[in-house]
């Protein structure tokens, strides 16, 4: 039998109906799925005849290694017609996608990218606050200051300082001390920030803050996914939060 062809699939936000079709397509279709630890149950529940495999990590968990994820697809392209990697929010970010469609590539694997909808762009949704606010923000940087093991650290403050909006990954567990970082390179103190938790989710929960504050107060890091969004786009919401019409999706109706 041909190899079969590996799907690195955008699982999307959280919410299941934030799924693209064709995500849900390949998902039904899947003999195998190997999926991240934050990927709704109600999502991987769509791949009704798949095998399931969780492969992914929550801060702090064990995870599977890499290198043991890459011959695991390979392998199972071996063996199936149609494998998916499901990955939260979009798979080319912050996702390690890449060293997947090496491995792929290196064994002579088909490899096709679904995208999915990334955590800003569902915590904007959230807020109800433009990334790209007209007259205040014309930039947008996704960055993390998180380095994986043996890599080369870079400067991911200088983009921050730069862009007009940043939305920071994998960054909740540092809060205190990247707020500090940041008031150190330049950044004013008083630049809002936003942070959300949990985004498309029913339990979604924010709040907005400042550098200043986050650097002396912290964030009590949660279990649940956040992000940090940072700009003048968040002012707003700060100075006159009563007025700010945050938007909600929990009247949507979920898939699950
Ligand atoms: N590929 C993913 C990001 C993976 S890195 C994407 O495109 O969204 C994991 C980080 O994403 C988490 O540490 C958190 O910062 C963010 N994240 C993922 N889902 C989230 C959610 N529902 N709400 C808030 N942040 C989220």
């Amino acid at each position: 039998m041909a190899d079969g062809t590996v799907y690195l699939v955008g699982a999307g936000p959280g919410a299941p109906d934030l799924l693209t079709l064709r995500a849900a397509r390949l998902l039904a279709a899947a003999d195998i799925v190997f999926h991240d630890a934050l990927v709704h149950p109600g999502t991987i529940a769509l791949a009704e005849r798949a095998e399931k495999v969780a492969v992914g990590k929550r801060h702090g968990e064990h995870s599977t290694a890499q290198a043991f994820i890459n011959k695991r697809l390979v392998d199972a392209a071996r063996k199936h017609r149609v494998v998916v990697r499901l990955k939260g929010g979009d798979p080319m970010l912050f996702g390690r996608a890449q060293e997947e469609i090496d491995a792929l590539a290196v064994a002579g694997i088909a490899c096709e990218v679904v995208p999915g909808i990334t955590a800003a762009l569902a915590a904007s949704a959230d807020l109800g606050i433009s990334l790209t606010r007209r007259g205040m923000s014309r930039s947008v940087t996704f960055a993390t200051p998180r380095v994986g093991r043996a890599e080369q650290p870079t400067d991911w403050i200088k983009p921050v300082l730069e862009t007009d909006t940043a939305v920071l990954y994998m960054s909740a567990h540092e809060a205190q001390s990247i707020a500090a970082a940041l008031i150190a390179r330049g950044k004013p103190p008083g630049t809002p920030v936003a942070i959300v938790e949990n985004a498309s989710l029913p339990d979604v929960a924010h709040q907005i803050t400042t550098l200043k504050a986050l650097s002396t107060n912290g964030f009590r890091p949660l279990s649940a996914p956040v992000l940090l969004m940072i700009g003048a786009v968040y002012r707003e919401a700060l100075e006159r939060p009563a007025l700010h019409p945050y938007c909600s999706h929990q009247s949507h109706l979920s898939a699950a």
